[in-house]
């Protein structure tokens, strides 16, 4: 028998070593990380991206993502996806792909658990409703506000607003351009921080959603097998598995399908990165920040097969009327809570209330309803509207 003997070892030192022995040349390691915007010391045993990670993970903001809409809203049933089992899934591809590519798996998983915590209740419903009464007050973007939660919004550190993660995991969240800046004003320097990991969240996200929106989709009824019939990715895959396994439940076999319509899609994707990276010359984190984005993609005919699928889902499924009913009786909730607030902005929370001088009423009302489950907006609305509701 061989005696286990446990010790307690690996600093941050060692690990930040280890990743430089066994990550690729690509890969973004915590060691060279462009560090936090407020300066902090590094903890004793734990990487930079491993502990962002973990602050992201013990945000409130995180954990409000149990009760808000990815499609279906939360109390349609405790089976679908939400903002924070599609999160899941998300850290999940995105960890997958990264330890097979010798990527940095704590970036990849932190930027991948981080890329939703700014959407509105009520999915993209709430956040059409929320930009349209921001127009004239600088908009709602949910990746914008994504950013906004982690550098402003998050409050539990004396010496600094947000969670004041590393570049690269913000750089993740910087989805759709623009300029980004912190609390203090202070501009987010977007060059020269983009990493593959950042990128290969974002494609993960896709991936995820077009397959768990086709399971909830057959599930919830609003979606059918005779409307993804016209979408290849999922007919070749289904008629497969129908044949191998006859004998199992139509469940089973749609389970089996998406199952093997996401091995397919990232085995691609694998595939397709690994020709980029060479094709590109990525042969160093520095060659990766100087050519930007666009490595981590799947290959141009699976990019095709799976526009297809997405487009099927818009069609069928995203605009099913059922999908449609909610999303205007949320803008109604969303356009109501938002007119209370600024027509009286001292019945917002002290902690709100206390930023509409520095901020404005409307950002500040924004960040309040933004920061919502879906549940909490409903009740909130219930006692502002009902006259017999205990406020
Ligand atoms: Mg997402």
């Amino acid at each position: 028998m061989v005696a286990l003997t446990v010790t307690v070892s690996g600093g941050r030192a060692e690990r930040e070593a280890l990743e430089l022995a066994v990550l690729a040349p690509y890969a973004a390691k915590s060691a060279n990380s462009g560090g936090r915007h407020y300066s902090e010391h590094e903890h004793d045993y734990r990487t930079p991206y491993q502990r962002d990670r973990e602050r992201i993970i013990h945000s409130r903001a995180f954990r409000r993502l149990e009760y808000k809409t990815q499609v279906f809203v939360n109390h349609e049933g405790d089976y679908y996806r939400t903002r924070l089992t599609h999160s899941l899934e998300v850290a999940q591809i995105a960890r997958t792909v990264a330890r097979a590519l010798r990527l940095n798996e704590d970036l990849a998983e932190a930027v991948a658990l981080s890329h939703d915590l700014g959407h509105t209740p009520f999915g993209h419903a709430g956040e059409s409703a929320m930009h349209a009464l921001m127009q004239a007050h600088g908009g709602f973007e949910h990746n914008r506000q994504s950013f906004r939660v982690v550098t402003v919004l998050e409050d539990s550190y004396p010496r600094f607003p947000g969670l004041n993660l590393t570049v690269e995991v913000l750089q993740g969240l910087t989805k759709k351009g623009g300029v980004y800046s912190f609390a203090d004003g202070a501009p987010f320097p977007q060059s020269g921080v983009h990493t593959l990991e950042a990128e290969l969240a974002d494609v993960a996200d896709e991936i995820a959603y077009n397959n768990h929106d086709i399971d909830d989709g057959l599930k919830s009824g609003m979606l059918s097998l005779d409307d993804l019939a016209a979408v290849p990715l999922w007919t070749a895959h289904f008629s497969r598995v129908a044949e191998e396994m006859s004998a199992a439940s139509l469940r089973v076999k749609i389970l089996q399908t998406v199952k093997d319509v996401i091995n397919t899609l990232v085995t691609d994707l694998l595939e397709q990165t690994l020709k980029n990276i060479e094709s590109q010359g990525l042969h160093s984190l520095e060659a990766v920040r100087e050519k930007g984005p666009g490595a981590v993609r799947m290959s141009e005919a699976m990019r095709k097969e799976n526009a297809l699928l997405k487009r099927t889902l818009f069609a069928k499924l995203y605009h099913h009327y059922r999908v449609e009913r909610m999303a205007v009786k949320a803008g109604r909730v969303v356009r109501e809570l938002f007119g209370a607030y600024c027509e009286n902005p001292r019945i917002l929370p002290p902690q709100f209330f206390s930023r509409v001088e520095a901020e404005g009423k409307e950002r500040a009302v924004c960040d309040y309803i933004a920061g919502m489950t879906d549940r909490f907006a409903l009740q909130e609305y219930k006692k502002l509207f009902d006259p017999f509701e205990r406020v």
